[in-house]
């Protein structure tokens, strides 16, 4: 199914001008931190200010967001600073006082758009406004599921939509807070070209060292914008003080940017694709070859009664291939990925042939 979409149309949105960009805190905590860490953004030039106000917590106990109180915050950073204000909604209750509270954007996050009956309750309570919706991936990285809630948005007659890519969650944490699995977020783009995406390297990241390199990675594929969690205090915060920055920071961070040209391809870029091709099938070509190798193998642990894994082999395999792989430029981490991925399948090839009568 198609969505009907139109411009986002906020002002200080510029289609040209990447990237748009919301900023503020994770969570609004005090009406002085919401204030302060608002003028800090709006002196340097940024219109979006994002803070929760309703906070999806992991775990009971902890700080789940200052509730309604923090609305009026919110409206007071509209008024005073003429920022567009953006906030996470979850309910039918949320998007109501949000929209009372004269909430400029909203956004569905991560958990909820896991949650199709969530994203039904949202849609159904926006539904006859106009108001700019931006959808996270949900945590899992199902791209359907991703879709689905978009065409639930869409069809209660939202047609300001973006989304926002922020990674998807893993039981290992390793550098990544949520991983980016970037090529989701690429298939969005190819299947529904017309739609914003934004990038939450914050989130993405976990730590705010990774927000620079991830935004630019961002820019690369050409995204229309960021969010990033912004703090007059990141240290202090209530909620992710690991992955906030200064404004100082922010911009800093923005400034160091580089913007890519989104449309242009020319002919020397499209004989390097034809390269990439090429080294791509060769590539399948030896997996193939390798996954042949290892049903033989597996045809031999079966006949002398062996077990399919050997777990020293296969710690040998991952500590070697990612030295060899740190040989040749690239990280020790993507190397053991890609080889811990093969031998996934080339166990469940030896298991396939292990059953076999
Ligand atoms: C947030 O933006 O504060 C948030 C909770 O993000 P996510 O839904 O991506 O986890
Ligand atoms: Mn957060």
């Amino acid at each position: 199914m198609d969505l009907e979409l139109k411009p986002l149309a906020l002002p200080g949105i510029d289609q040209d001008k990447r990237p748009t960009v919301l900023a503020g805190p994770c969570s609004a905590e005090t009406e002085e931190q919401v204030m302060e860490t608002a003028r800090q953004l709006a002196a340097y030039g940024i219109h979006i200010y994002r803070a929760g106000i309703w906070k999806p917590r992991t775990k009971p106990g902890g700080f789940e967001g200052v509730g309604e109180a923090g609305l009026p915050w919110l409206r007071r950073v509209h008024e005073e600073l003429g920022m567009l204000t953006a906030t996470e909604v979850a309910t039918a209750h949320h998007v109501e006082a949000a929209l009372e509270a004269g909430i400029d954007i909203l956004w569905i996050g991560a958990r909820t758009m896991a949650n199709p009956f969530a994203v039904q309750e949202v849609a159904d309570a926006l539904r006859g406004t106009d108001m700019p919706v931006l959808c996270k991936n949900p945590v899992n990285p199902d791209l359907e599921l991703w879709i689905g809630g978009l065409e639930r948005v869409n069809q209660a007659g939202i047609q300001r939509l973006a989304v926002v890519h922020r990674g998807f969650s893993t039981y290992e944490k390793r550098l990544y807070r949520n991983l980016p699995m970037w090529h989701v977020p690429i298939e969005l783009h190819r299947r529904i070209p017309a739609l914003p995406i934004f990038c939450d390297p914050s989130h993405m990241g976990g730590r705010r060292e990774l927000i620079a390199p991830l935004a630019q990675q961002a820019m690369d594929l050409g995204f229309q914008g960021l969010m990033i969690e912004t703090h007059v205090n990141p240290d202090r915060a209530w909620s992710d003080a690991m992955q906030q920055v200064t404004p100082d920071v922010l911009d800093f961070i923005l400034d160091k940017l580089v913007i890519r040209n989104v449309s242009a391809t020319t002919e020397s870029l499209e004989e390097l694709r034809k390269q990439i091709d090429s080294v791509d099938n060769a590539l399948l070509e030896q997996l193939a070859n390798r996954m042949r190798i290892s049903r033989e193998i597996g045809a031999y642990k079966k006949e002398h009664n062996m077990t399919v894994v050997q777990t020293r082999r296969y710690g040998e395999i991952l500590s070697k291939r990612g030295a060899q792989g740190v040989l040749r430029g690239m990280s020790n981490d993507f190397v053991k990925s890609i080889f811990e991925a093969i031998h996934e399948e080339s166990v469940r090839q030896q298991v396939e042939i292990l059953n076999k009568d």
